[in-house]
């Protein structure tokens, strides 16, 4: 069907001859077949449109229910897009230019016009209104498309007055459609050159001027009216009329500050650690070597700190990574408030930082630094609702003693912090060239631990427990003790994990075992109450399958009573497989031995977790009653460890104590037993017996 041709015409007309002319006419011009259909009043008018569609509207102005322009407005509400033209007796031009404005397509004067006329004048108007609605929605199209991408848009006229914003550009100017039209375009977009702070040169001359897209020069800023600035980059383009004179132009521009940050962090991630936001391995290597060519020229030293945190894994385990996540945050956050700014603290990955010290005037200050970072390191890390307290190791390497290059001062530094985990918890060491030998001095170990058990090197000491409220002796612990023929005395904080490694531990445990037993029944069978035995287990000899049924052997062989038998377990030995762990303790129950948790506080475990295996006492570890003397304010897990173990109903025994205050302390809180040098050394059996019958010479303070 043709758009624009006639099918229905409402002709709104009350006056009957006029009425009758036309008919009259349109019978005359009948080609096209127009059906026309009449009403006499506005009110009819609104009726038929409502309900029919129609081509077109001819309108009389003067109906009895309105007159004049409100004719037309009534018309225009009710069809919008349907052309209208006004057919009059009015021959106003006011009026008429006023019907123009408010939508009209055409204003004809009735008398004035004849039959072909008026139709043709129908014709145009459907034409030109089918013509304006195209454009209206061209424009709506653009305009839409405009206000909806991202970049923004302002156009000018040829003279540079703004005749266009979109809303990103309004946003970003600061200024309002109203406001910014008609003025200059540099008022609006005042853009300077972001290093030289230049009003750059107006870039829609260039464009008109060359008839080209032409693009600001980078890096430059666009000040917003309120005077903030906003880096942008931009492209301006003139605007042709049909001739293809330039018109005006468009200029394009977008905010680049976000893909600016984007630029500045992938600089920094690639040299800075994700979690911790520390420099990375690569980024340190850097700054190594940097420092190493200052200390050249200044003739300093430069130390190098491997810091490692002792049994992190384990924490990682068993509360989870996300926990995990957050102490190594912590531990950055403490490491780096705690250097000058000049040094250096970077993640390497896991739970090891390296620190850089740049210009050390002496090994004494590399130490003061290392053992700060250690202490800040072990202070309690509140995360969630966990206390975490986690001890670290250092090694540190020196330049030019031990390396002339990152590279080796780095490795160095490590190979110390190996040693100073041997060392212990919480324990540092300088780099010493034997130490490259490490492996072979652990090998040495193993061989003369080999022998050990032969040649009789081992003995047992025992430490008294001591009952908190009588002050009588309420047990022994046996510690193995090494007397190697060349070196001495060797702790087992040494040499154990050496024997749990190669599996000698098997037979040394079961050693231990044995003889402690054999001394319990001695003994008892001498009339001394000894309480209870305790030996410690290590993981590997609880895992052993035959580990019950050696227990159980030793217990009948011994011919010792099992309830005289505790055995001490660590939490993360408990903690690592629940199940089997469960049964076993189960089967230990049963027969009578008694179960305590050894260095309780330091495996991260949870109390209602052990609840649920059978176990009889708590040691709190030692670093926790140090506390009590050295930070009184962070006793809290001490106290919160003695309450709900009462309400657990097992026996708390404090490990360590060695001062009055911590006795007095544990004693006021209720702690059930103690044990520590206050009271006594783990001494040899002989010595012992002896405390078994004079009793503990310390009175106990109430
Ligand atoms: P543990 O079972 O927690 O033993 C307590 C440790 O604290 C012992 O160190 C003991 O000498 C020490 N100690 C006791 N009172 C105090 C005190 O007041 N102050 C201080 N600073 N320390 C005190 P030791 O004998 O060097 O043993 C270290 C660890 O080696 C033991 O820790 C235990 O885990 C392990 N161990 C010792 N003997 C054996 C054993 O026969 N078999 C196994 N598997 N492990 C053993
Ligand atoms: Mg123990
Ligand atoms: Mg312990």
């Amino acid at each position: 069907m043709n758009k624009r041709s006639i099918r229905v015409l409402l002709l709104v007309e009350d006056n009957p001859g006029d009425v009758r002319l036309l008919r009259e006419m349109f019978r005359e011009q009948n080609s096209l077949r127009t059906e026309l259909t009449q009403v006499e009043t506005m009110r009819e008018a609104e009726t038929h449109l409502a309900s029919s569609t129609v081509d077109i509207i001819l309108l009389d102005l003067g109906l009895p229910d309105t007159q004049g322009l409100e004719t037309i407005r009534r018309a225009r509400a009710v069809a919008p897009h349907v052309p209208l033209v006004v057919l009059t007796s009015m021959d106003d031009e006011s009026l008429a230019a006023q019907a123009f404005q408010a939508g009209v397509q055409d204003y004809l004067i009735k008398g004035q016009i004849d039959a072909r006329g008026l139709l043709r004048a129908l014709r145009y108007a459907v034409e030109r209104k089918s013509m304006q609605e195209e454009l209206f929605q061209e424009k709506e199209l653009a305009q839409v498309t405009l206000n909806s991408i991202g970049d923004a848009v302002i156009c000018t006229d040829i003279s540079g007055n703004i005749t266009f914003l979109n809303l990103v550009a309004i946003r970003m100017t600061g200024w309002s459609r109203d406001e910014a039209v008609g003025r200059p375009m540099p008022e609006v977009f005042r853009v300077l050159d972001a290093t030289s702070r230049k009003t750059i040169p107006n870039p829609m001359e260039m464009a008109v001027a060359r008839n080209l897209t032409v693009h600001l020069p980078s890096n430059c800023i666009l000040i917003q009216r309120g005077g903030s600035e906003i880096p942008i980059e931009d492209s301006v383009a003139p605007i042709h009329d049909r001739a293809g004179q330039a018109t005006g132009v468009v200029i394009i521009f977008r905010d680049v500050s976000s893909s600016q940050t984007m630029a500045v962090q992938m600089a920094h991630s690639a040299h800075h650690d994700f979690l911790t936001g520390l420099p990375n391995r690569m980024l340190l290597n850097d700054r190594v070597g940097q420092a190493i060519a200052a200390a050249r020229r200044s003739m300093e030293k430069v130390a190098v700190l491997f810091l490692d945190l002792d049994g992190f894994k384990h924490i990682n385990d068993s509360l989870g990574h996300s926990i995990g996540d957050r102490l190594l945050q912590s531990i950055a956050r403490r490491l780096v408030d705690s250097v000058r700014g000049t040094d250096t603290v970077s993640r390497q990955g896991g739970d090891e930082f390296v620190v850089l010290l740049s210009e050390i005037e002496s090994l004494e200050n590399a130490e003061t630094t290392v053992k700060r970072l250690l202490q800040v390191g072990s202070e309690p890390h509140a995360i969630d609702q966990h206390d975490l307290h986690v001890t670290s190791c250092i090694g540190v390497s020196i330049f030019p003693d031990d390396g002339l290059d990152a590279e080796t001062l780095i490795k160095n530094a490590d190979t110390a912090m190996y040693q100073a985990k041997e060392n212990g918890r919480q324990s540092y060491q300088f780099f010493k060239p034997a130490m490259n030998v490490r492996a072979v001095e652990r090998q040495s170990i193993e061989g003369s631990l080999r022998r050990a058990l032969e040649r009789q090197e081992f003995a047992l000491h025992y430490q008294p427990k001591i009952n908190l409220r009588t002050g009588e002796i309420s047990g022994a612990e046996a510690l193995i003790r090494w007397t190697h023929p060349t070196r001495g005395s060797v702790s087992p904080g040494q040499f154990i994990p050496v024997a749990e490694d190669c599996g000698l531990i098997l037979q040394i445990g079961n050693w231990v075992l044995r003889e402690a037993c054999q001394q319990a029944r001695i003994w008892l069978d001498a009339g001394l109450t000894l309480g209870r035995m305790g030996v410690n287990i290590s993981a590997i000899e609880f895992r052993n399958e035959n580990f019950l049924g050696g227990v159980f052997a030793i217990l009948n062989e011994t011919g010792l009573d099992p309830t005289a038998l505790e055995l001490e377990l660590t939490e993360s030995v408990l903690m690592k497989r629940p199940d089997a762990t469960s049964s076993v303790l189960q089967a230990l129950r049963a027969k009578g031995v008694r179960v305590a948790v050894d260095d309780f506080g330091t495996g991260y475990s949870s109390l209602s977790y052990l609840q649920k295996f059978s176990i009889d006492a708590l040691k709190i570890d030692q670093s926790f009653v140090r506390r009590i003397t050295t930070a009184p304010g962070e006793t809290t897990i001490v106290t919160a460890v003695i309450s709900m173990a009462r309400s657990l109903k097992l026996r708390v025994v404090a490990e360590g104590v060695e001062t009055l205050k911590e006795l007095e302390f544990l004693q006021a809180h209720h702690c059930d037993e103690a044990q520590g040098y206050y009271f006594s050394r783990p001494v040899p059996a002989g010595q012992f017996a002896r405390l078994l019958q004079t009793g503990i010479s310390e009175t106990l303070h109430r």
